[in-house]
């Protein structure tokens, strides 16, 4: 019997199984999304641009309320929202979840449904609060004691505002530290061990002007294993009961929050979305009848999940330089349109797209243009050893927490988004301009 490194053997899906479904190889080394070529995407709306593919997110989208015919899906807005965005989510039948006023004024504006529309957020201002009860939100997320006395002074005696308390159920899972929310040792929710989310309970159950309609639990993001949802389902039924035993209460929803995993390069797991439906229902099944609870509605709120593979980062190299044993591949673009690497660490795949490569494969580092040692996009990846300044770049799997935390660092501005979609290309977000930093710069 012969070892077989693993490490040598291909993933079993393609070089393209990260990018989105549409994608397809044209001539000259070009890629097409939605049917566009990528290099005309370049030359028409110059670089960097992101492109985001309609019927990735639509089809992404299905494919949640197909895995989860009975439950409440709510795209997490904060992975990237814009109004069109709105609208496909809206026609696809997914609620919202938003974490400001600003999140939820631009959804209401464009259309959306505010009573299938969900508020987070650890602090909430007096203006999400005021914006909350003027658009008339479904559901308000209570995330700390103090929130329960305010909003309720906030919707006044004749009115009534449905509420969930966020939960912390004590589960560790995410992709890294800084996405871990499960646990004890990070500012959001209310724990479930030292009894402050009883507490909350409690309190809220005595609020006429609220009405508890579940529990909300969301223990991480990039999580790729069923099992740290199984266990946090367990606690949170264990609270449903408590409630009811103590309260006689039995609250009718569970909304087990978002942090579905992807693969950001080819041969990196993603959770298995049929698995977790199937867990979570048998979970919450056994759980309840244990318990003699009556099982309540699930509710999920994935957003990376669904519009992340959807983004395709175009990018121009500016500079090949070499130092030492590196070399770096400098790009138009880098830490102000996706600060991700920086925060947690991610690895990406990018890739030349436009022209055939005969020179052979090298390790090259793909940085950006910030003045900023920490931006690079991405560290010791396989590129053509000829890659030229002119040359694309082009990184899948940008359409999550990219442009949504992009920045207006070095003044380089943001850029645009161009929605592809059957063959045509237009424009959701233009690029921020110097003019757009002159403007709201008003002092003197
Ligand atoms: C961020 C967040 C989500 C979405 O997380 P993903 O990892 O993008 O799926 C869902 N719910 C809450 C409360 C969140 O904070």
């Amino acid at each position: 019997m012969t070892t077989v490194d693993l490490s040598e053997i291909p993933a079993p899906a393609g070089e393209l199984s990260v990018w989105p479904a549409s994608t397809t190889r044209l001539p000259h080394g070009d890629l097409a999304v939605g049917g566009v070529s990528l290099t005309e995407v370049a030359e028409r709306f110059d670089t960097p641009v992101y492109v985001l593919d309609e019927g990735e997110v639509r089809g992404r989208c299905r494919t949640y309320r197909d895995a989860f015919p009975d439950a409440e899906v709510l795209y997490a807005a904060k992975a990237f929202l814009s109004r069109a965005m709105v609208r496909w989510v809206e026609e696809e039948g997914l609620g919202l979840d938003v974490c400001s006023a600003g999140e939820l004024e631009l959804a209401v504006t464009a259309g959306f449904p505010p009573e299938r529309i969900v508020l987070h957020g650890n602090a909430k201002s007096p203006r999400d609060i005021e914006a909350a009860l003027r658009l008339g939100v479904g559901r308000i997320v209570i995330d700390s004691p103090s929130e329960i006395a305010r909003i309720a002074a906030a919707v006044g005696p004749e009115g009534r505002q449905k509420v969930m308390v966020r939960v912390v159920p004590g589960v560790s899972a995410g992709g890294h530290d800084k996405i871990r929310t499960g646990t004890e040792d990070q500012k959001f929710g209310l724990s479930l061990t030292d009894g402050s989310a009883q507490d909350a309970v409690a309190r809220i159950l005595g609020q006429p002007q609220l009405e508890l309609t579940g529990l909300h639990c969301h223990i991480g993001s990039q999580i790729t294993e069923v099992e740290p949802y199984l266990v946090a389902v367990r606690r949170m039924v264990g609270l449903l009961a408590g409630i009811r035993d103590a309260h006689g209460v039995v609250l009718p929803e569970l909304d087990m929050g978002g942090g579905h995993g992807i693969g950001y390069r080819p041969g990196e797991a993603a959770l298995d979305l049929t698995a977790l439906a199937r867990g979570l229902r048998a979970e919450l099944g056994a759980g309840c009848a244990a318990a003699g609870l009556s099982v309540p509605r699930l509710v999920i709120e994935p957003g990376r999940a669904v519009v992340g593979p959807a983004g395709v980062a175009v990018y121009r190299v500016l500079a090949v330089k070499r130092t030492g044993e590196k070399v770096f591949v400098a790009v138009d673009g880098g830490l102000s349109d996706n600060p991700r690497p920086a925060l947690y660490g991610v690895r990406y795949a990018p890739r030349l797209i436009g022209r055939h490569c005969a020179a052979g494969a090298r390790t090259a580092t793909v940085v950006g243009r910030h003045c900023e040692a920490g931006d690079v996009l991405a560290a010791d990846v396989e590129l053509p050893g000829d890659v030229h300044p002119g040359d694309l770049l082009a990184v899948p799997v940008a359409g999550a927490y990219q442009l949504s935390m992009a920045s207006g660092y070095n003044m380089v501005g943001r850029p645009p988004v161009v929605s592809v979609h059957e063959g045509t290309s237009r424009v959701l977000l233009r690029r921020e301009t110097l003019d757009d930093f002159r403007n709201r710069d008003i002092g003197r």
